[in-house]
């Protein structure tokens, strides 16, 4: 199987000082790879490259779907079935979830009549355990900060992209919450075959996933590759040894 996405030395530079340095990952549709590391070692950086999202100078080649990205904008890697969750969602007032949704979809020219995409939206709010007005709510306002990352998937559970980059979708969830969407993208992982990057400190959201490959970045650099087991020892030492 061809991969969906190949990241081929990538770097990001701002001014004299180099955030990430030679980063090259690989993702088959219907993976899961994960990137752990410390803070600020740069695996936001790496996501928001992805996207197209940023101010740095990058260097190095970002595949997907077959196809060099090169300078694509954000709205041109969306179309193509990219997706990233933000670790820190922003207000968006006067605009509910909703109306986003189906001006987004009308852009792809994904048509849905507007029952089929209520009933939709409906059946995904509830699997989330939120309410069944949060998409006539405006975006994230108001939202509780557990409740705007399951708003980001929500988003995502609509947009149906081939590659979901969730950066820190984790945080602010409590216990039962994260386990709760751990369930939640292992079942949408089945039914779609979306490929997933995840960037998280919390193995928790990883629980009901066959997780792939990890892969471990320090002061911007790939320091190890490896399976669930790099995991369980990175939580049983930390960093400090890999
Ligand atoms: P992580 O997500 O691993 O915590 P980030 O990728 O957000 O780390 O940031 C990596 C480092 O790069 C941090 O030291 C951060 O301050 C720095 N950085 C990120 N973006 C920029 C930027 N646009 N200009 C200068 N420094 C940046
Ligand atoms: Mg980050």
């Amino acid at each position: 199987m061809t991969n969906l996405l190949e990241v081929q030395g990538l770097c990001a530079r701002s001014g004299d000082k180099t955030i990430i340095d030679s980063i090259s990952l690989n993702i088959k549709p219907g993976e899961t790879a994960v990137i752990l590391g410390p803070n600020g070692a740069g695996k936001s950086t790496i996501a928001r490259a992805i996207m197209g999202l940023g101010d740095l100078h990058y260097s190095g080649q970002i595949i997907f779907d077959g196809k060099d990205l090169g300078k694509a904008t954000i709205d041109a890697r969306a179309r193509k079935g990219i997706f990233l969750s933000f670790q820190s969602p922003v207000e968006i007032p006067g605009l509910p979830l909703n109306e986003i949704l189906r001006a987004a979809n009308e852009a792809r020219k994904k048509k849905m009549r507007l029952t089929d995409f209520q009933l939709k939206m409906a059946e995904i709010l509830e699997a989330l355990d939120l309410e069944p007005f949060a998409g006539t709510r405006e975006l994230n306002v108001n939202f509780s900060g557990g409740e705007k990352k399951k708003l980001e998937i929500a988003q995502m559970m609509m947009l149906e992209p081939k590659l979901a980059i969730l950066d820190e979708i984790d945080s602010g969830l409590d216990v039962d919450a994260a386990n709760k969407l751990s369930k939640v993208l292992f079942d949408y992982q089945k039914n779609t075959n979306v490929a997933y990057l995840i960037v998280t400190h919390n193995l928790r959201i990883l629980h009901k996933l066959k997780v792939d490959r990890v892969y471990i970045i320090k002061s911007g650099k790939l320091a190890a590759i490896g399976n669930k087991e790099l995991l369980k020892q990175v939580q049983e030492n930390g960093f400090k040894n890999i």
